[in-house]
């Protein structure tokens, strides 16, 4: 599977954490991510990511494009509801466009953990 992930900069550390519990399981697919979040990622994990521009630059319109082509599969976006971000209209076109190709996504760790679980439990294999 093709999986997106981001995550904005006070839940960097967050996803990085997830990501590393998940490691063995996220291996088997490919990743995908807006350029700080995918630095972040391969830092901190050892995983190759595919990186795209950063979020504010493009990064979540890129995806979005990846999304309307139907290249992704499952979306990963931990968003800090408290801070807000000058690519509001860039973030919810891409989880719009999440609900119009009906791609999972998680928007915060408590919903992205079950997902996981799925994945690792092999819930997705077609
Ligand atoms: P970033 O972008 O990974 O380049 O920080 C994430 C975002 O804020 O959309």
């Amino acid at each position: 599977m093709n999986i997106a992930v981001i995550a904005h900069d006070k839940k960097k550390d967050e996803l990085v954490e997830l990501i590393s519990k998940y490691k063995d399981t996220i291996a088997k697919h490919t990743l995908y991510a807006t350029g700080t979040t995918g630095l972040r990622v391969e830092e901190g994990t050892g995983l190759n990511v595919h990186r795209f521009k950063s979020g504010p630059l493009g990064g979540d319109q890129q995806i979005g494009a990846y999304i309307s082509d139907q290249k992704i599969d499952l979306v990963f976006f931990i968003r800090d509801p408290l801070t807000p971000q000058p690519h509001e209209p860039d973030i919810s076109a891409l989880l719009r466009l999440c609900d119009v190709y009906e791609i999972p996504l998680a928007t915060n760790v408590g919903t992205a953990e079950p997902i996981l679980q799925a994945l690792e439990a092999g819930v997705f294999e077609e």
